[in-house]
């Protein structure tokens, strides 16, 4: 029996893939689904849940979002635990969609029975379940449309590996910018590598028809022909950015940070010693949760910023520490900060960061666009070559490195980079770029907004249907 007192108007069910860069936007999209009046429960795994403390995250508005998690079959140790990722994607389908249902199951018994299944395009099986239990379905995006629109063409034969040998070498999907071999998605480029995440990744667009709505964390004005192009095909909603809305509209008044992290974040440390900075005068690097660079990308990369003369504060995750080279904490003294990891958020809007040295995981290059902070792109793998491209050639909002032969960014490449943006002569028509896309990435989420008509419309759909 529903319960006749419930405060929301509809209840989805969010399931992400179990990263903090892919939990932030579902979980971010979910506390302004909240400020419209539609319940959201998340469904993390049992390991992330653990990561995030609590098991309700507060909104601000009558409904507060329940983490409720399912089982990937690691319960204890996640994806670092299993034997292989294929091991890992493995159980997860297989536990998952089990787990699942009984959540869906359990949420009915308690009288508060879901709507729409909201969930990450990494976990595809989770639209069966939702076709099962006769629920609506909804994709969600948390890269780029102009990527997921070359996943699309892959997987329907419409880009033909080996991209090498075909045509004109160029990657070209409709209204996005062309791409050299080198700057599509690896997956794309090097599938050989990568075939776990390559048929995981694929599999989402061959049942793409059958999905209700799919959602993108971009704002329209970020790539429009690409959107006009998906929606003739799909009912697409861009929907982003999903940034703690404190650093946007401000209209969700206790919507100040991403309500969890995955580390524990050294944040006062970095906010002191950033307040001791001038203006615009630090170099801020980060690799984001996931990336492992090789050990000698990690040394051209501790002396490159160490030799761009500039302070720094560098996220050099504790897995990654020993990396570091020997006695380098005393030879950066006085000049740069290594921490475990820290609030991106705070740093990017701190007065003092005056770059960005980032790997381009899709939500770095978001927050950096909509705080106003000039990137330095060094991608290492999936879709961050590509985001780099954009970033450089697209909205122009930074410069990213050159490999070397070896696929190797030398230590000069990052202080040239770095200096280019710092002082260098396209720094005016960065800030420039940046100043523009800040203020539409603000509008499109503000009353009125592309992004929020969309969300008014998407709340509206679930209510009536
Ligand atoms: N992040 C953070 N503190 C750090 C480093 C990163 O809060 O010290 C956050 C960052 O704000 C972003 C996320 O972690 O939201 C990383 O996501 P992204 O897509 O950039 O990269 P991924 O980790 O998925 O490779």
């Amino acid at each position: 029996m529903e319960n006749p007192k419930k405060a929301h108007k509809a209840h989805v069910l969010v399931v992400p893939y179990p990263s903090q860069g892919h939990i932030n936007p579902m979980l971010q999209f979910s506390k302004r689904l909240a400020k419209k009046s539609i319940k959201a429960t998340l469904a993390p795994t049992i390991c992330f849940s653990k990561f995030m403390q609590t098991t309700e995250i507060s909104t601000g508005y009558n409904t507060s979002i329940q983490i409720r998690p399912i089982s990937d079959g690691y319960d204890e140790g996640g994806y670092l635990s299993a034997e292989s990722i294929p091991a890992y994607l493995d159980s997860f389908r297989t536990q998952g969609p089990k787990t699942l249902i009984q959540l869906i199951d359990k949420l009915k018994e308690e009288g508060d029975p879901i709507k729409a299944i909201i969930y990450d395009g990494l976990l595809p099986w989770v639209l069966d379940v939702a076709k099962k239990s006769r629920l609506l379905s909804v994709l969600f995006f948390t890269e780029t449309c102009s990527v997921n629109s070359i996943y699309y063409h892959v997987q329907r034969g419409l880009i033909k590996l080996p991209i090498m040998g075909s045509g004109s070498g160029l990657v070209s999907v409709p209204g996005a910018a062309e791409l050299q071999v080198w700057e599509a998605p690896s997956l794309v480029q090097d599938y050989d590598s990568y075939t776990v995440w390559f048929d995981g990744v694929l599999e989402q667009f061959s049942v793409i028809d059958q999905v209700d709505w799919v959602l993108c964390n971009i704002f329209y004005d970020m790539e429009k022909e690409v959107v006009d192009w998906m929606s003739k095909m799909w009912k697409v909603g861009t929907i982003g950015p999903t940034i703690p809305s404190y650093y946007l509209d401000k209209r969700l008044e206790e919507d100040n940070d991403y309500s969890f992290t995955r580390f524990k974040p050294k944040v006062d440390s970095c906010i002191k010693w950033l307040d001791t900075k001038p203006k615009g005068s630090i170099i801020y690097a980060s690799f984001g949760s996931l990336a492992k660079l090789s050990p000698q990308q990690f040394e051209e990369l501790a002396w490159g910023l160490k030799n761009c003369g500039y302070n720094f504060l560098w996220v050099v995750r504790e897995l990654e520490q020993p990396k570091l080279p020997k006695g380098y904490i005393d030879e950066i003294s006085g000049l740069g900060l290594v921490v475990s990891w820290t609030s991106q958020l705070e740093v990017l809007a701190h007065d003092a960061t005056g770059c960005f040295v980032t790997h381009c995981g899709f939500n770095s290059v978001l927050e950096a666009l909509c705080l106003g902070v000039p990137i330095v792109g060094v991608p290492h793998w999936g879709d961050q070559g590509t985001n780099a491209k954009f970033v450089e050639d697209v909205w122009g909002i930074g410069v990213r490195v050159k490999k070397d032969e070896m696929g190797i960014v030398k230590r000069e490449e990052l202080v040239k980079c770095v200096r280019e943006v710092m002082e260098g002569e396209k720094k005016n028509e960065i800030c420039k770029n940046l100043a523009k896309y800040k203020k539409l990435a603000r509008e499109a989420i503000d009353e009125g907004g592309s992004s929020n008509k969309i969300i008014d419309e998407f709340v509206e759909y679930l209510i009536r249907e």
